[in-house]
């Protein structure tokens, strides 16, 4: 006796998965936050502890930078304006679909310019895409110099490095602004959080 297949296909599998199925399966309403700012701005610290204090209280996260981005899947890219423009597109594609798994993506990129923060935005939804304005002057990320990379710059054996040979355009209207001189990391990470947990929680 034959059988067809279509006797096996259940309705209720009929349907893909929606992301609202999923934020509700992780009780929490996903975000993207897009940190910009100089280098040795702070990006990176205040994504770690507010991913830390997120995880504490029960929220998927998923942190995108440099070290995971840069090292993989875009490890073809440089620093031109062509390939920084590039970096941000498939950054801003990879969190779309991080957002529409429910899982809330926070982004530690430079990000230099408006219309690459803009971009971001309009491949992202502007209803899931949170700019946080990591707002340290040049001179201290430049004492601060995290990674040597000032030095470099000044030196001369850094090139397009933004802030020193490349422009950073301060986004004008940042959903959030965090001003890190002469504040805790844990004061910043608390700020952020104060902020974006209202959006976050169902
Ligand atoms: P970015 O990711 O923007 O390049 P990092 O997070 O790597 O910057 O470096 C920021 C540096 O500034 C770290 O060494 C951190 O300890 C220091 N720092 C001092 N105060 C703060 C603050 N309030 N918030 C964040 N970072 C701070």
């Amino acid at each position: 006796m034959t059988t067809k297949h279509s006797e096996h296909i259940y309705p209720v599998f009929d349907r893909m998965l929606q992301r609202s199925d999923k934020e509700k399966l992780l009780k929490q309403r996903a975000k993207v936050i897009w940190m910009t700012g100089l280098s040795g701005s702070g990006k990176t610290t205040i994504a770690l502890g507010f991913e830390r204090l997120l995880y504490n209280k029960g929220f998927l996260t998923q942190v995108l930078d440099g070290d995971n981005i840069r090292s993989g899947i875009n490890s073809n890219l440089g620093f031109t304006e062509e390939d920084r423009a590039e970096n941000i597109r498939r950054i801003a594609e990879i969190s779309k679909l991080f957002v529409n798994c429910g899982v809330i993506t926070i982004n530690c990129f430079v990000s230099p310019t408006i219309a690459i923060r803009e971009n971001a935005k309009q491949i992202i939804g502007e209803q899931d895409f949170v700019e946080v304005f990591v707002n340290t002057p040049l001179e201290i990320c430049e004492q601060r110099d995290v990674k040597g990379l000032y030095k470099k710059a000044r030196a001369g054996e850094i090139k397009n490095f933004t802030g020193i040979d490349a422009p950073f355009e301060a986004p004008v209207n940042p959903d959030i602004e965090i001003k890190t001189e002469n504040k805790t990391i844990e004061e910043s990470v608390q700020e952020l959080a104060d902020k974006i947990l209202p959006l976050i929680q169902i």
